[in-house]
C-alpha cells in the first residue's frame, strides 16, 4: 500500500543545479535522486578539484539557440556571488589558468557546502529515489515513485526538473528531463555530445602522448589551449571546446605554433646552420616525433640548405594550415556536456518556469544552454538554480 504526502517543491536531481536550486527555493523542498550519492559530476569535475567557477563568465561564453537567454540568470548570480559562498565556507581555491578556479583541496568540500546551505534552508535530499510517473491532475503534480525500493505518492505545488545532459551515463545521467518536458509540450533542441575529444581512426596512434600548445579552429571559431595526441584521436582544452562547435563531416584546422612564423624562423636557421637536418630544425620548436610526423606529411627530407623558400612554406602549412577531417567523437560516454536541450522558447529566462505549464522549472545542463569548458558550466547550474529557487521561493511567500 503507497502512502501519499504533499510536499511544497520537489527538485529532481541532486546535482549541481538541483542542490542550489534547493537552498534557494526554502524551507520543506525535496530534493530527490536515483544516484546513491548526490553530485557525483561535481564530484570528477575538474580532476578531482571542481572547476567552480570562471573568473572571466560572461553570456559570451555559452551556447544556445536563443544566446539572449542566459543573460537574465548569469546576471543576477555572478560569478562574484559563487566565490562569496565558496569564501562563506572557507574553502580554499585557486586560479589555474584563463579565469578558471579550482578547489585547493577537493570537489567534496563545493558537494559539502551545498549540502550543508541546503540542511541550512531546511531543504532534505532523498537518494536512491526512482520516479516512475509524473502527472498533473489541474492543481498540483502527482509523483510516483520508489524510495529505497518501496513506493510512495506525492503531491507538489513546483516540479523543478534538474536532472542533467546524457553526458556519463555510467554515473546516472538519462535522458529523463528530456521525456518529462516533451511529456509537457516543450520542444527539444537537438542534442549532441560536447567538450569531447574527437577521435580520427587511430591515425595519431604514433604522436599519442604528445601535448602542445595549439589554435584550433572550426565554423568559424578558435581557441588556442593545449592540444593532446592520443590513440584514437585528438583530445585537450583546444579540441574539446571546439567540438562544441563541430558537426559530423566538418573539418577542423591545426595550428601548432601559435604567436610565431616558423617559415621565418627556419630560413634564418638555414642562413646559419643550413647543414642542419630539417626534422632536426624543426624539432627546436615541437617535440621531435611531431616534427618528423610534419616533415615527412610535406614530403621533405635533407639538410636546411636543401629546402627553398617555397618547400620551407609547405612544412609551414603542414604545422600552422593543418586541415583534418575528425572521424565522429568519443561521444556520450566521454563528453562532459550535452548540447542542447529544452528549448529556451518555452521558459521565461527570469524563473525557468515553463510557459505552458505553471509550476513546471527547467534548470543546468538539461536546457539548451551549454558553457565553454573552464568552469562555465558550473556557473549556468548555480545560476539557474539559484532563479528558480528564488521565483518558487517568491511565490510561496
Ligand atoms: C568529467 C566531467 C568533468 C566536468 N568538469 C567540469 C568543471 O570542472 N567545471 C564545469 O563548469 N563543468 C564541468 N563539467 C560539467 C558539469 O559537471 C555539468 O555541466 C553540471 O554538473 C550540470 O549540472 P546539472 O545539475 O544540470 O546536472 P548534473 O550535475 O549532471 O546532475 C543531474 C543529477 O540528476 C540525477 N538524475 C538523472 N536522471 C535522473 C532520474 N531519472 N531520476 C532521478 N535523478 C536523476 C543524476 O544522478 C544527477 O545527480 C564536467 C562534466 C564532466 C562529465
Amino acid at each position: 500500500m503507497s502512502r501519499s504526502l504533499h510536499i511544497p517543491t520537489v527538485v529532481i536531481g541532486a546535482g549541481a543545479a538541483g542542490l542550489m536550486c534547493g537552498v534557494h527555493a526554502g524551507q520543506g523542498t525535496v530534493i530527490l535522486d536515483h544516484a546513491k550519492t548526490p553530485g557525483e559530476k561535481i564530484r570528477i569535475s575538474g580532476g578531482g578539484r571542481c572547476n567552480f567557477i570562471n573568473l572571466h563568465s560572461g553570456p559570451h561564453a555559452f551556447l544556445s539557440q536563443n544566446p539572449h537567454f542566459a543573460k537574465s540568470a548569469l546576471s543576477r548570480y555572478s560569478q562574484w556571488d559563487f566565490i562569496d559562498l565558496v569564501d562563506q565556507h572557507k574553502i580554499a581555491w585557486h586560479e589555474k589558468t584563463l579565469g578558471q578556479l579550482f578547489c585547493d583541496e577537493s570537489s567534496q568540500q563545493i558537494i559539502d557546502m551545498l549540502l550543508d546551505e541546503a540542511a541550512r534552508a531546511e531543504a532534505s535530499v532523498w537518494l536512491n529515489t526512482h520516479v516512475k510517473d509524473i502527472s498533473h491532475d489541474g492543481s498540483c503534480f502527482q509523483l510516483e515513485l520508489a524510495r529505497g525500493g518501496k513506493p510512495l505518492s506525492l503531491s507538489t505545488d513546483a516540479l523543478v526538473i534538474a536532472s542533467g545532459g546524457k553526458s556519463i551515463p555510467k554515473i546516472g545521467a538519462t535522458d529523463f528531463g528530456y521525456r518529462i518536458a516533451r511529456q509537457f509540450g516543450h520542444k527539444i533542441v537537438e542534442t549532441r555530445p560536447a567538450l569531447v575529444p574527437l577521435t580520427f581512426g587511430g591515425s595519431f596512434a604514433e604522436l599519442s602522448g604528445l601535448s602542445v600548445p595549439a589554435r584550433i579552429s572550426c565554423n568559424g571559431t578558435a581557441f588556442e589551449e593545449g592540444l593532446l595526441f592520443t590513440h584514437r584521436g585528438l583530445s585537450g582544452p583546444s579540441i574539446l571546446q571546439v567540438s562544441s562547435y563541430w558537426r559530423d563531416g566538418d573539418p577542423i584546422t591545426v595550428h601548432l605554433m601559435p604567436g610565431m612564423d616558423l617559415v621565418e624562423a627556419l630560413q634564418s636557421e638555414r642562413s646559419r646552420s643550413g647543414r642542419k637536418d630539417l626534422a632536426t630544425a624543426l624539432g627546436a620548436y615541437v617535440p621531435k616525433r611531431l616534427a618528423a610526423d610534419r616533415t615527412t606529411a610535406a614530403g621533405l627530407t635533407g639538410n636546411l640548405a636543401d629546402q627553398s623558400d617555397a618547400k620551407l612554406r609547405i612544412l609551414g602549412d603542414a604545422l600552422t594550415n593543418w586541415h583534418l577531417t575528425p572521424t565522429g567523437s568519443e561521444g556520450y560516454r566521454k563528453a562532459e556536456v550535452t548540447l542542447g536541450g529544452v528549448d529556451t522558447d518555452g521558459l521565461q529566462a527570469k524563473t525557468m518556469e515553463s510557459r505552458s505549464q505553471s509550476g513546471l522549472y527547467f534548470i543546468g545542463e538539461v536546457v539548451d544552454v551549454t558553457g565553454w569548458l573552464g568552469g562555465y558550466n558550473f556557473h549556468w547550474a548555480w545560476a539557474s538554480g539559484v532563479a528558480a529557487g528564488q521565483a518558487i521561493r517568491a511565490k510561496k511567500s
